[in-house]
């Protein structure tokens, strides 16, 4: 894939040469590309506003929450998909309006169920039984109502890493249609005075790359659907398809243009409807990945050079596992570049290895670099999805910094931990 660079042969991103990003921040950096986020988001939005459908895309800011981003977010007219306090509070604090946050989780606590009660949230996508009984009782408690959707499982496998799977039966997420459980949350909820029903929700999986699984999804929801509406006299007013369309990581990775899920999802769902004579409801998505995913360019200094004849080069990068989890938590794979050499010939095979102490903190095997050195600036590309998100401090490492780009500019959203921040939350022994 090409990659845009300047007249000194340097990465550039948004418009900016990536080493002045480097010198000014310094390294690992989080660097996104505003516009491209924008443009992602379009992608979905106008499609659906094109199509003329009643929709909301919801943004699933566990894939990057931060202010700057929810305000982006905001600026777009997406909603938002929060999954726990931390999410909402985020989001209170870059002013999302409550009423377009939906409040999803496998297990959510009273705290969480409270804080989303109280802010007047969007909705809630109702997970499971014990979740239920909670909900109904702080309603009661508060005389308030709320909407919320019913997460099911639909049974689909979404072809993708196994680790990500979460539409199938024998899953920890929501009520399973075929068991009969999801009819049983229904009944339960069904003319209900403190509750309303507005819907189904299903999520199948993440980085799909094929529309077959949504679409089976659909089927599968009008199925019960139908019965429903016979048995129980159930009208849906949304569906919620959830997230997980695919992006390009590497050249292996050929996702789908994101107004081709849409397109076939609502032609989908459109064909469902009116066979089975329902109206069409709202169609509701939750990208995360794909909004921020390839937005995101992470940034690095080189350090050590290990050369093992005959066997394998070791470069090292002064970050790693802690800045970008995934290579060690599902095997992901990543593209990169040496940033300050882009129009140099490509002539060895080395592998980058992050500097925690673990094998497996390996972020790239069998990369093709130019001749590279200590001092270089190696990119990371699409890491803007489950990157900060996922940092964590390993090592006691402080977490990198994030800077936006736009319009030529660049600016600090998130700064770089520091070492006082390390131990902040420590406190001495003293009885010792
Ligand atoms: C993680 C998740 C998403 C977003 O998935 P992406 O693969 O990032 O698009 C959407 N909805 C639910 C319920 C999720 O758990």
């Amino acid at each position: 894939m090409r990659r845009p660079t300047n007249e000194r042969g340097h990465l550039t991103i948004g418009g900016i040469d990536a080493t002045v990003l480097a010198d000014t921040y310094g390294t690992p950096l989080y660097v996104y590309d505003v516009e491209k986020i924008r443009e992602n988001a379009r992608s979905f939005v106008r499609t659906f506003e094109a199509l003329d459908v009643k929709a909301q895309v919801a943004y699933a800011s566990k894939a990057f929450s931060s202010i700057a981003m929810l305000q982006v977010a905001k600026e777009e007219g997406l909603s938002l998909d929060v999954v726990s306090q931390g999410e909402m509070y985020t989001a209170i604090e870059a002013d999302f309006p409550p009423e377009k946050m939906h409040l999803h989780g496998n297990n959510k606590s009273v705290e969480e169920l409270e804080m989303a009660i109280d802010m007047g949230i969007g909705c809630i996508v109702v997970d499971n039984f014990y979740e239920l009984d909670l909900l109904e009782a702080l309603l009661k408690e508060k005389e308030k109502r709320i909407d919320v959707l019913l997460r099911v499982t639909p049974g689909i496998e979404a072809h993708t890493h196994d680790y990500i799977l979460t539409g199938q039966e024998d899953s920890k997420f929501g009520f399973d249609l075929s068991n009969g459980q999801a009819e049983a949350a229904l009944k339960q909820l069904l003319h209900h005075d403190q509750i309303l029903l507005k819907g189904l929700h299903c999520h199948i999986g993440s980085q799909i790359f094929e529309t077959d699984g949504f679409i089976m999804a659909v089927r599968k929801l009008f199925d019960a659907l139908e019965g429903w509406r016979d048995e129980h006299g159930f009208i849906p007013e949304v569906m919620n398809l959830g997230g997980g369309f695919g992006i390009r990581y590497t050249s292996e990775d050929e996702p789908l243009p994101l107004n081709m899920y849409v397109n076939e999802l609502v032609k989908e769902v459109k064909r469902q409807a009116y066979d089975r004579d329902f109206e069409l409801p709202e169609i509701w998505i939750e990208p995360g990945r794909s909004i921020v995913g390839d937005a995101g360019v992470t940034l690095y200094s080189v350090g050590s050079i290990k050369r093992i004849p005959d066997v394998r080069t070791y470069i090292a990068v002064n970050g790693g596992m802690t800045d970008n989890l995934r290579p060690a938590l599902y095997n992901a794979k990543y593209a990169a570049a040496v940033a300050n050499r882009m129009n140099e010939p490509l002539c060895e095979t080395v592998s980058i290895a992050g500097k925690c102490c673990e094998s497996g903190d390996m972020l790239i095997w069998d990369l093709e670099v130019p001749e590279i050195q200590s001092g270089d600036l190696l990119a990371t590309f699409s890491t803007g999805a489950y990157g900060y998100s996922m940092a964590n401090h390993y090592n006691r490492f402080p977490k990198a910094a994030v800077v936006f780009v736009e319009n030529g500019e660049h600016q600090l959203v998130i700064q770089r931990e520091s070492y006082q921040d390390t131990t902040r939350f420590d406190l001495p022994y003293t009885r010792g």
